[in-house]
């Protein structure tokens, strides 16, 4: 699996930090997690293409993860190549609804001539050729879902937003990767992680590695010390696993 991070940042629109989304590369296609705006723009900067994305989670529907959901949909329908191969959405509780509600909003965003397949998961497991999706609640909204992704004994774990949860830590346990919200460095706000708080879950969780993400501009003046596993996310980091 190859991990691209194409976006760190939050609610806060900024010039460094698009809104935190991911791209990860398996065997069974290439899977975006989440898709606030500028996320799509990431996704061209890191050499895709819209038609390149075989899977899409959204974490939940806030703005800052879905807004360019439909710039992706409304591309496949009109872009340079009409999309013709089938599409996963998955997300959590809600999931058709939103999307219904969407296409009610922009009709041109409802597949022309490709197979849209919309699964609502709000716990348990999708399996999508060799990989397998474990989606799990987290503590921001009622739909949240954490997502662990598993291919040939390799795997990586994203939150999401969310506030302390123990299902993240059991998401997590003894995962390659964590990409995780800390959205700041000590700021204490229901739904969001600050560092002392995500260090308890990583106590827990014993991840191998942790890049940390949906990185508030409280970040920007942040001096000290991560100690390891940790690292503060950046646009465009990619990592094999
Ligand atoms: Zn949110
Ligand atoms: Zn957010």
């Amino acid at each position: 699996m190859k991990i691209t991070i194409l976006g760190t940042g939050s609610a806060t629109p900024s010039l460094s930090r698009s809104s935190s989304s991911c791209l990860l590369s398996t065997s069974a296609g290439n899977i975006l997690i989440d898709a606030g705006p500028s996320v799509v723009r990431r996704l061209l900067e890191s050499g895709h293409e819209v038609g390149d994305i075989d899977i899409i989670v959204l974490t939940h529907f806030h703005p800052d993860h879905t807004v360019d959901l439909a710039t992706l949909l409304f591309a496949c329908n009109y872009g340079e190549r009409q999309r013709q191969k089938e599409l996963h959405l998955i997300g959590g509780r809600g999931i058709r609804l939103f999307f219904r509600r969407l296409s009610r909003l922009y009709p041109w965003v409802v597949p022309l001539d490709y197979r849209l397949t919309i699964r609502a998961v709000p716990q348990g497991t999708v399996r999508i050729g060799s990989v397998s999706l474990v989606t799990a609640p987290m503590a921001h909204r009622d739909e949240s879902i954490g997502v662990r992704i598993e291919e040939r004994g390799k795997s990586v774990v994203f939150s999401g937003d969310t506030g302390y949860a123990p299902a993240l830590a059991a998401l997590a346990a003894r995962a390659d990767l964590l990409v995780v919200e800390c959205s700041f460095p000590e700021q204490e706000v229901w739904g969001h992680l600050n560092l002392p708080t995500l260090l308890t879950i990583v106590r827990e969780a014993t991840p191998r590695r942790v890049i940390m993400s949906h990185l508030s501009p409280a970040w920007e003046g942040f001096h000290g010390v991560l100690p390891a596993p940790l690292l503060l996310g950046e646009d465009g980091l990619t990592m094999d696993l």
